[in-house]
């Protein structure tokens, strides 16, 4: 039998290459999402993948969720912890809201997701969980104090639960994307992407969500089962950390 994938966010952007790519790598995948049910709709249209709407900021709504895709479709054995919000302000206008939001879903919607799963992972001891941080969380980015904190936060929370899921077979992993060509960044002015921010990228180019999800395939395979508390950068040379 193949085993569950859930992915956060995983119905559109980085977290949709996710998707398919360990759908194509033969997991049995559970995608969430928070409102766009236009996106869910044609994502599952698309690739066959079941989609669930809840907000990872609510506890009781993952733990919640997470029984019944597991009553649907089984145990789950990889959490893949990409659903992220931007709110960005120069500190000095941000707002105790644009705050909150952002540490509520890119910081403790990780924690949400991944309690509920913890206790079967260790019983069945086996579990991967791969946490989609940001090269921001890495090196602070102005305008992004909010954001910066939840991601740094992230790598924190990874460093440490590698360490409780070491002898439970359950490896917990973090990816650092830089640029990635979803819509959100091709959003940006043509002129801003090729005058100020691709020259930032030694390579000289965005990535691909793609490449982002075959990074998540590797982490989530039996072969990387040594790889744990792992921060991987996938950023184009833009940042060593
Ligand atoms: P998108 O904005 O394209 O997609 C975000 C996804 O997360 C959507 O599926 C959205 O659901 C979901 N989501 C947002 N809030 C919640 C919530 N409260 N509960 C459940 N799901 C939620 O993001 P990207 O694909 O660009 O980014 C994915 C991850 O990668 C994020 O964590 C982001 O911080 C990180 N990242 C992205 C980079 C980039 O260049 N794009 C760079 C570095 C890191 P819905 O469709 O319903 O809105």
């Amino acid at each position: 039998m193949s085993r569950v994938a859930l992915v956060t966010g995983g119905s559109r952007g980085i977290g949709a290459a996710i998707s398919k790519a360990l759908q194509d790598a033969g997991y049995t995948v559970a995608a969430t999402y928070a409102g766009n049910d236009e996106a869910a709709q044609a994502f599952t249209g698309e690739t066959g993948i079941k989609t669930y709407k809840w907000s990872v900021a609510d506890y009781d709504a993952c733990a919640a969720g997470i029984r019944q895709i597991e009553e649907e479709l089984g145990p789950i054995a990889v959490l893949v912890n990409n659903a992220g919000i931007t709110r960005d302000a120069m500190f000095h206008k941000m707002t105790p809201q644009q705050w909150k939001e952002v540490i509520d879903t890119n910081l403790t919607g990780v924690f949400n997701m991944t309690h509920p799963v913890w206790s079967g992972m260790r019983d069945r001891k086996f579990g991967r969980i791969i946490n989609i941080s940001s090269i921001n969380g890495q090196k602070g980015q102005a305008g992004q104090a909010n954001y910066s904190a939840a991601k740094a936060g992230d790598l924190g929370f990874t460093k440490a639960l590698a360490q409780e899921g070491a002898r439970a077979g359950i490896t917990v992993n973090a990816i650092c994307p830089g640029y990635i060509a979803t819509e959100m960044v091709k959003a940006i002015d043509e002129k801003v992407l090729a005058e100020r921010i691709i020259p930032q990228i030694p390579v000289g180019r965005l990535g691909e969500p793609e490449e982002i999800a075959r990074t998540v395939v590797f982490l989530a395979s039996d072969q990387a089962g040594f790889i744990t508390g792992s921060t991987i950068t996938a950023n184009g040379g833009q940042y060593f950390a």
